[in-house]
């Protein structure tokens, strides 16, 4: 018992904060220091038992992200930075994990940008407790971010090695005690005709491009729900935000705003049967 004590007592707490594994639970109250990098990296490590030196890095792609206007609320930020994306790429590329720009994941698939996810979460305005499906799982990242967002989270991935890959991914982290991750939901399948079973969504992300908004998913969607969406031209998609509402006489309405002002922003085609389809 004394020894029970010691070890979980007071040493526990002077142990080396790098060394703590594993992670403590995320708790929705649970903020780390925004104020200093120093601060945050010595939290997190202390928390999270996350590597100072990852930490550091995760840091500064966060302030760049900043920059451009990419993380909106104190909610956003502070998945940003509890998201350990170094987890999500391949292992070959974990110190590249925080470059401002789109890696190679396999399958000829990639993980999109720090940035270009910001934003596409910040869009969704999600609330805690809201159901929330993503399309194109891939790295499994994006639905990672979302868990400090929200509790209930689907993710479809079409590629069935890449769904099996990334279900291990989640697996293997909620073992080493990210539980948070206990709260996605994943199945591999064409996501076009999105996720019945689980249907209705306050929010749904999608994340690979398509040149329209698959009629199933507004289906799917609550009304008041929104959609985040890359819509266009192979390659070349504009990333939409297409809010919906259905009037009193049952008729849907969907208002669709660009959420980058108009760029271009290239994605991992939508791929799936509706290309088949007349
Ligand atoms: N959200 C991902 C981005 C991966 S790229 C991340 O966090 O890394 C887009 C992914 O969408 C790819 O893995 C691709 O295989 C997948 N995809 C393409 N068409 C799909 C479809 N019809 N249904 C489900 N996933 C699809």
């Amino acid at each position: 018992m004394r020894r029970r004590e010691f070890l979980f007592g007071a040493a526990a707490i002077l142990a080396t904060p790098a060394l703590a594994n594993p992670p403590g639970p995320f708790e929705p109250d649970l903020f780390p220091p925004l104020n200093s990098r120093a601060d945050y990296i010595a939290w997190m490590a202390a928390h999270r038992g996350e590597d100072p030196v990852i930490l550091g890095r995760r840091w500064d792609r966060y302030l760049e992200v900043l920059k451009f206007n990419d993380l909106w609320t104190p909610a956003d930020k502070r998945a940003f930075l509890f998201t350990p994306r170094e987890e999500f790429v391949l292992p070959q590329d974990r110190d590249e994990a925080y470059v401002g720009h789109y890696l190679d994941i396999g399958f000829g698939v990639t993980i999109t940008p720090p940035g270009t996810m910001g934003r596409m979460t910040s869009a969704l305005l999600v609330k805690p407790g809201e159901r929330v499906l993503e399309i194109g799982t891939g790295s499994g990242y994006q639905s990672a971010l979302l868990t400090y967002l929200t509790d209930a989270v689907y993710t479809i991935e079409i590629i069935p090695e890449l769904a099996q890959r990334t279900r291990g991914v989640y697996d293997r982290l909620i073992g080493r005690g990210y539980r948070e991750y206990a709260n996605i939901h994943t199945t591999q399948g064409d996501g076009y005709y999105g996720w019945p079973t689980a249907a209705p969504f306050d929010k749904i992300i999608v994340t690979c491009g398509i040149d329209h908004i698959p009629p199933p998913l507004l289906q799917q969607l609550k009304p008041g729900g929104i959609m985040v969406i890359p819509v266009g031209p192979p390659g070349a998609q504009r990333i939409l935000k297409a809010v919906k509402s259905v009037g009193a006489d049952g008729e849907m309405k969907v208002v669709r705003s660009d959420i980058f002002g108009g760029a271009v922003i290239p994605f991992v085609p939508l791929t799936g049967g509706h290309q088949n389809e007349g």
